[in-house]
């Protein structure tokens, strides 16, 4: 096996690539939710709200928000689980955990909302912990994409949903190659415009280009376990929503 793996377009040693990510982050936390707003054009919102539209979460679950960064998805869990419930908001990143802190709290959710810093790859919680487990736009930056989606099941209870939203094969090919113009042309420049970083966001297009297509990431998730393993095309395929079960 190679020693190596992706970082964008580059290869770096595995042992390289999480502080290279965690860089990426710490660079781009202040202006994380301002960048996504205007790259997608406000999408993120609409895909976020198709994500918790399906989660099936409701009054009482526990529910696991992984890579969960600024706390959108948490948010919306929030919302849903109400007061017998609660939500855990994981991050590996202490500046994007903060932001997320801080927008939380500044929503008045206090009481049934936790902040753990915790990697992807060896989440700290129990077996069988959580009704629905996310990860939003986070498996991209992981090293050990399996070992994360492993982690993810274990903690997840019999019976429980888990929901994979991340950038995926737009399904037209006109689609791809405007798609493929805007990003590769117009994001960086933006990075370097708002956040004075150009080399994050010329990261951030090529590993969108880098990783799993629709349906090698629904075997990568059965390979760890989920059963009943779907997914469903936003916006043409330029994202996807994949979601799994762990029955046993
Ligand atoms: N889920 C949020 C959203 O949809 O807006 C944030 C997504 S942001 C693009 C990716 C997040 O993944 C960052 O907050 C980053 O710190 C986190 N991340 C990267 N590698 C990680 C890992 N190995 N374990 C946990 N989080 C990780």
């Amino acid at each position: 096996m190679s020693d190596k793996t992706h970082f964008g377009f580059s290869e770096i040693p595995f042992s390289e690539k999480a502080e290279r990510v965690a860089s990426i982050f710490r660079n781009v936390a202040s202006k994380y939710d301002l960048m996504n707003d205007l790259m997608s054009f406000g999408l993120h919102r609409a895909w976020k709200h198709f994500t918790l539209s399906q989660s099936g979460v409701r009054e009482g679950h526990r529910v696991l928000d992984v890579a969960g960064g600024t706390g959108d998805l948490s948010l919306g869990f929030l919302k849903r689980v109400g007061d017998t419930g609660q939500v855990v908001l994981s991050d590996i990143n202490e500046k994007m955990l903060q932001r997320g802190r801080e927008r939380l709290l500044n929503k008045g959710f206090l009481t049934n909302v936790r902040f753990v810093q915790a990697d992807a790859e060896a989440l700290p919680f129990h077996d069988a912990e959580f009704d629905c487990v996310s990860i939003a736009f986070g498996l991209r930056n992981v090293t050990h994409k399996e070992k994360a989606l492993q982690s993810i099941y274990r903690v997840l209870k019999p019976g429980g949903k888990f929901l994979l939203l991340e950038f995926s094969k737009p399904v037209l090919s006109f689609l791809e190659k405007l798609y493929d113009k805007y990003s590769f042309s117009v994001i960086p420049r933006l990075g370097e415009w708002i956040c004075k970083d150009r080399a994050s966001y010329q990261y951030l297009v090529e590993s969108i280009r880098m990783h799993p297509d629709q349906s090698t990431l629904k075997n990568m998730m059965e390979q760890a376990g989920f059963e009943n393993v779907s997914w469903h095309n936003l916006s043409g395929g330029i994202v996807a929503l994949h979601t799994g079960f762990r029955y046993a």
